[in-house]
């Protein structure tokens, strides 16, 4: 288990006058270089590469990795060496996660104590990038499912659309809707309507590529953009994301009844307008209603 450091931790340690050239080395002028360095950018990834870059002007063949479990965060910096010592950051009881130094030499107790010094520098950046990304995952993010929300696909789709445009990419999206989910709701209850929401939406996501982006458009409606994708390609996921959902096997509603989508899919014209896009999907997914539920209206149809 790695020790705990706070800032509290830099103002007890004895770091001016020490007597060993470590020691000496980490001057205000050298302390507020680190300081500025980890200010330059609010990404966390960013201010952890900057430390390990400082840690190595003084701390030599570091490498650096951190760790924030609740926030699904893993910043590896260098490669992981058989020496290791381990901190656990915390600023005012709130935990920022863990940073581990390792090195192929030993680190000696003087390293160790500028490893100190240098890691309360970091405190403060860092919180504040775990702050920032925080508050762009909660403006950009569906809470309940996880996926991007209705606001960030109007920024995307938009964005999306002028790089098609201009450069005369392939671009496809997929509108998908739960079919009778109202009746989920009535017959299970809002929380076991919710549980679905939340594995449709997953399903979605794993049957995409990475450079596939999902969207919760609205209540029970999600879109998927495939950019440098034709509408054949986006026909062929749009299926087997219908095949995946109806193939869920959901605990909660314990054989009772299985989920099924619908979806529509469009491929962008030269010209469209994302009104105009996302109306195309929208029309074939009402067919696709109109026409049974649990299928999928393509491009070519
Ligand atoms: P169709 O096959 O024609 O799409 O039928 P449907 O029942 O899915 O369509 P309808 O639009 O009538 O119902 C959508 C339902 O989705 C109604 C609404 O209460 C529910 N809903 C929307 N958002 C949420 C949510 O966040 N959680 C839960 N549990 N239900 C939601
Ligand atoms: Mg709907
Ligand atoms: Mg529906």
């Amino acid at each position: 288990m790695g020790r705990e450091i706070s800032p509290a931790v830099a103002q007890l340690r004895p770091i001016v006058g020490g007597k060993s050239p470590q020691e000496k080395l980490v001057s205000d002028s050298t302390v507020l270089r680190v300081s500025t360095a980890l200010q330059a950018s609010l990404h966390v990834k960013d201010v952890v590469h900057a430390f390990a870059n400082e840690v190595r002007r003084i701390v030599r063949d570091v490498s650096v990795r951190y760790q924030n479990r609740s926030r699904e965060i893993l910043v590896q910096d260098g490669t992981n060496q058989i020496n290791r010592c381990s901190y656990k950051l915390t600023l005012l009881g709130e935990s920022l996660g863990e940073l581990v130094f390792t090195r192929a030499k030993s680190l000696s107790d003087d390293d160790q104590k500028l490893l100190e010094v240098l890691l309360c520098a970091l405190i403060y950046p860092l919180r504040n990038a775990l702050l920032y990304e925080q508050a762009l995952t909660q403006a950009l993010k569906d809470p309940l499912t996880g996926v991007n929300n209705r606001a960030s696909m109007d920024a995307y789709l938009k964005h999306e659309i002028l790089v098609s445009e201009r450069h005369k990419n392939a671009m496809s999206l997929i509108m998908l809707d739960i079919d009778l989910f109202k009746s989920i709701n009535d017959t299970f209850g809002h929380v076991v309507g919710d549980v679905v929401l939340r594995a449709v939406a997953n399903t979605i996501v794993k049957c995409t590529r990475d450079s596939d982006v999902v969207f919760r458009y609205g209540g029970e409606e999600f879109v998927v953009i495939l950019t440098n994708t034709e509408g054949a390609g986006a026909d062929f996921l749009a299926e087997r994301i219908r095949q995946s959902v109806a193939a869920l096997d959901i605990d909660v509603l314990a054989n009772h009844t299985s989920i099924t989508v619908s979806a529509g899919v469009a491929q962008f014209r030269p010209g469209d307008s994302p009104i105009s896009l996302l109306s195309r999907a929208d029309s074939r997914l009402y067919a696709a209603k109109k026409l049974g539920r649990n299928r999928v209206e393509t491009c070519a149809n």
